[in-house]
């Protein structure tokens, strides 16, 4: 599924020069190289304002705590859905686990709305309908996941936004680098807009395996509000600003001085690593047409990633929808093929969130994705006799 090995080869010099610079230095957390790779990264990104933690999931609960979303310390993450003065954030079932318990651990509730089957991604109309519920009158935020790489609808997103009163808090974990082509003003013409710029604020992750990606856990914080940037950085230090005075309760969610130093040089190659990941894509779509399987409903075969003309994707996965989609799973992995499935399981079906009152049936396009989903690999080292043997594989599996 992933070879990281390739990439190492080509940046060993760089990051072996990058982590010696951190050893010399023995400033290990929060070091320069935090504060250099903030920089880069909030450029990038299109904004003034850019806040290394410790994780993705820990860059969603500081975004929405230092939006204000949430009571900060959360009463009970189990109790009982029914509270309709609690803050609520609508999001998406489908996606990693985090979007939601991040809201549960900022104290605030999770409000699902269902995907547009095209894209995977939150469905503006679906957010309109939960914001006409009773539940949704105590939204405060929106939080959509722009998930494989493609950003979420966000002119739809921020109509919603503006006529309610809502924040935005983008899920951008799977996204850096990606744009979102946002509708034209009377004032400004249409301009591509990166993710992490879309929103009040957004988060995002650089696990190993994410398209940007650390040498172990890390995160990152962008917005435009230098308000928000401030509370990031207070409670990412347990709310201290003067040694060992708190003003508020905050946690331990420092970036280490290495993994800054890692994504910052990493992050001077990915446009290029971005740049092939669409490229690969555009192959493995070549190859499924010339190989006859792509169609579009799984009554019929193979649906191939559907890209809105808005979006500039990077393939972050390459995910297909597949029928007899498990059966087809088994079969790459027996001829040592990687695949995965992102997510097998929608987020309203989990046993730890059985609390929040939903049921089988309640969003039908996640719970279909879930059962055709099939990631196939995607990396920017990915060879084109790799993709070839991809692609015959699944062939043979059809024919
Ligand atoms: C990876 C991921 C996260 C969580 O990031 P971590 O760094 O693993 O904590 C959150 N949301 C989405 C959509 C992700 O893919």
């Amino acid at each position: 599924m992933l070879d990281f090995s390739r990439q190492y080869a080509e940046i060993r010099d760089e990051v072996l020069t990058a982590i010696e610079a951190v050893c010399l230095s023995q400033k290990f957390v929060l070091g320069p190289q935090v504060a250099s790779f903030e920089a880069a990264a909030a450029q990038a990104c299109a904004v003034p304002h850019a806040i290394g933690c410790a994780s993705g999931t820990d860059a969603l609960w500081l975004a929405l705590a230092a939006s204000g979303v949430g009571s900060l310390i959360p009463t009970s993450n189990r109790q009982p859905a029914t509270d309709n003065r609690q803050d609520a954030v609508i999001t998406s079932p489908f996606s990693f686990f985090a979007s939601v318990s991040a809201i549960l651990h900022a104290g605030a509730r999770p409000l699902l709305a269902d995907i547009d089957p095209l894209t995977f991604n939150l469905y503006p109309a679906a957010v309109e309908a939960v914001l006409k519920t009773p539940a949704g009158a105590a939204a405060r935020a929106i939080l959509p996941i722009h998930l494989y790489g493609q950003c979420a609808d966000m002119d739809a997103l921020t109509v919603l936004a503006r006529s309610h009163n809502l924040l935005i808090i983008e899920d951008a974990a799977q996204a850096f680098g990606a744009t979102w082509q946002t509708a034209p003003t009377p004032s400004n013409p249409a301009t591509a807009r990166p993710a992490g710029s879309l929103g009040d604020a957004a988060a995002f992750s650089f696990y190993p395996t994410k398209n940007l990606s650390a040498y172990g856990d890390a995160g990152l914080v962008t917005t435009h509000s230098a308000a928000i940037s401030d509370h990031v950085r207070s409670l990412r230090a347990h709310g201290m600003k003067r040694r060992y005075f708190h003003d508020e309760i905050g946690w331990n969610s420092r970036l280490d001085s290495i993994q800054a130093a890692v994504l910052e040089v990493k992050l001077r190659h990915l446009p290029r690593w971005n740049q092939q990941r669409r490229t690969l894509a555009a192959r493995y779509d070549q190859l499924f047409r010339e190989a006859n399987l792509a169609v579009s409903c799984t009554k019929d075969g193979l649906v191939l990633p559907w890209t809105d003309p808005r979006a500039h994707h990077i393939f972050h996965q390459y995910v297909i929808r597949a029928p007899r989609r498990d059966a087809l799973r088994h079969y790459l992995t027996d001829r040592q093929i990687g695949s995965e499935i992102y997510y097998p399981l929608p987020l309203h079906l989990q046993t730890s969130l059985a609390h929040l009152g939903y049921k089988p049936g309640d969003f039908p396009h996640a719970e279909l994705a879930s059962t055709e989903v099939l990631a196939l690999p995607i990396y920017p080292e990915l060879r084109e006799d790799e993709q070839q043997t991809v692609v015959e594989a699944i062939r043979t599996f059809y024919a």
